[in-house]
């Protein structure tokens, strides 16, 4: 048959359906990190992408998309609330991120779970040409490995998870934890970006991983960083993600992105410092942490409103989740809180804009701020702190981040902190404003050389390079 040598696998489609108005439709480009990464190789080698177009109710044929092949996969509006909002961003999402929400297990969310997958999997099959390489992306489908295997053992199929892996004894909660460990074990590859997940995978994969759906029971041994399942090798590792670094250090010194950033500030007021914030309304990023650190900062008269101006910019995000709506509200009326307790008339204490900015304007503000503050309580990477650093080729600008976001371990320069522990979030705020100068510089150069020399394309390649692709490099 004909079909692709390359094929991605993931949720979403790198472009999205758009319903107008009128009651037509078309389609739009959504250029995330992923897509910017991927799409060259996918072009060179007339590859596929296999993703749901982000409308449900609807059958859209395959097409092609210049020298890229898209194959939607349709979605009922049931699954989507039970796949989508419901396993995989009410159970597996907290489930992974150390349960900082309770995760909900619900066994029609699991039977919907299953349902989807497969039919990735069979979309998978269909496109893939005959020894193809498939690259399957994140927690939505944790089961197409195995499933597209059963389905094409001739497949090459490797499998990348972009949130955090879990502790052991947090992952053995899940009552489905067998047949996921068993869906992963279905890639010749599984990549995680720390090796600390790719540790606890292998624990997890000893202890359930014996038996494959055509053979039965089979045994399962493991050694650093390969899981043996009978006469089939499995390989585990590390690839910590990254953004297209030198795009954005190009990106920040265009004259319209550094006017705009002049801009920014004289829309301030020319405040000293400007302190910026950019997430996903997410429970996981802990925006509230960073809002109690700069209401005791201001209470305690250690920074004052007309010195020190925070922007907070917080992207809607999975709206129809319960959590996400009682987290929202809770932010918006700490930002309340703050902003009439100490905020002046033009000089509020956070400028908080619940929307998404495009690369542009967001640029501008990295290149605005003084201090970026990422404060989650569990990240599986963090791309905007990368992304800052990208943009400071002037070598100014201070980062504080959290131990627990998977970037902390490349970006060892940063003001580290534990955002559970206030106190030190407070002190490394101040001390991050007050940096001398030569300290914020040869930090700021540090995490330059880290993030441009490691960069999302390199990613890729190391993955490839390690699935055994042919067209790694
Ligand atoms: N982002 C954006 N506009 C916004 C906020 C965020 O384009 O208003 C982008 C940001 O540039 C980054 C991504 O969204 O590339 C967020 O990635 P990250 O890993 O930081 O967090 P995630 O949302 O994936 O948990």
């Amino acid at each position: 048959s004909t079909g692709a040598d390359f094929v991605v696998v993931a949720n979403r489609l790198p472009v999205d359906l758009e319903r107008l108005d009128d009651g037509t439709e078309r389609w739009k480009h959504s250029p995330g990190g992923l897509v910017t990464a991927l799409e060259p190789f996918l072009r060179a080698r007339r590859g596929a992408w296999v993703g749901w177009p982000g409308v449900a109710d609807i059958d859209v044929d395959p097409f092609d998309d210049g020298d890229l092949h898209l194959h939607p996969v349709p979605m009922s509006g049931s699954e989507l609330r039970q796949y989508y909002e419901g396993f995989s961003n009410a159970t597996l999402w907290p489930l992974y991120h150390d349960v900082v929400a309770p995760p909900v297990f619900d066994r029609s969310w699991w039977d919907a779970y299953q349902r989807v997958n497969q039919r990735f999997a069979e979309a998978a099959a269909e496109v893939s040409a005959e020894g193809a390489t498939v690259w399957i992306q994140d927690y939505q489908l944790q089961l197409v490995p195995a499933m597209l295997r059963e389905l094409r053992p001739d497949l090459r199929i490797g499998f990348f998870l972009h949130i955090p892996f879990p502790p052991v004894e947090l992952f053995m909660q899940l009552p489905w934890r067998t047949e996921i460990v068993r869906g992963l074990l279905g890639a010749d590859l599984v990549g995680f970006h720390r090796p600390g997940g790719a540790q606890n995978f292998l624990w997890l994969a000893r202890r359930l991983g014996g038996f494959e759906p055509s053979r039965g029971q089979v045994g399962v041994r493991s050694r650093p960083g390969v899981v043996q399942v009978g006469d089939r090798t499995v390989r585990v590792g590390a690839f910590p993600i990254s953004i297209a670094s030198s795009e954005l250090d190009q990106l920040a010194r265009t004259k319209e992105v550094q006017q705009r950033a002049k801009e920014i500030r004289v829309e301030l007021g020319n405040p000293r410092r400007i302190v910026l914030g950019v997430d996903r309304l997410d429970y996981t990023k802990g925006i509230d942490v960073r809002i109690n650190a700069l209401h005791e900062l201001l209470a305690e008269e250690r920074i004052s409103v007309e010195e020190v101006a925070m922007i907070q910019v917080a992207t809607p995000s999975r709206e129809r989740v319960e959590h996400y709506k009682q987290m929202r509200e809770h932010i918006e009326r700490e930002v309340g809180r703050i902003n009439g307790e100490f905020g002046r008339v033009g000089h509020p204490a956070v400028h908080y804009l619940h929307t998404s900015v495009d690369k542009k304007e967001l640029a501008a503000f990295y290149c605005a701020a003084d201090v970026m503050v990422v404060t989650p309580v569990r990240d599986g990477m963090n791309l905007v702190c990368k992304e800052y650093v990208a943009c400071r080729n002037d070598l100014g600008g201070a980062l504080v981040l959290s131990e627990f976001a998977g970037s902390a371990a490349e970006l060892t320069s940063a003001f580290l902190v534990n955002p559970h522990n206030l106190d030190g979030v407070k002190d490394s705020l101040l001390a991050a404003l007050d940096v001398e100068e030569a300290e914020g510089r040869r930090r700021m150069r540090a995490l330059r050389r880290q993030v441009l020399t490691h960069d999302v394309d390199r990613w890729a390649r190391s993955f490839l390079e390690a699935l055994g692709a042919p067209f790694a490099d």
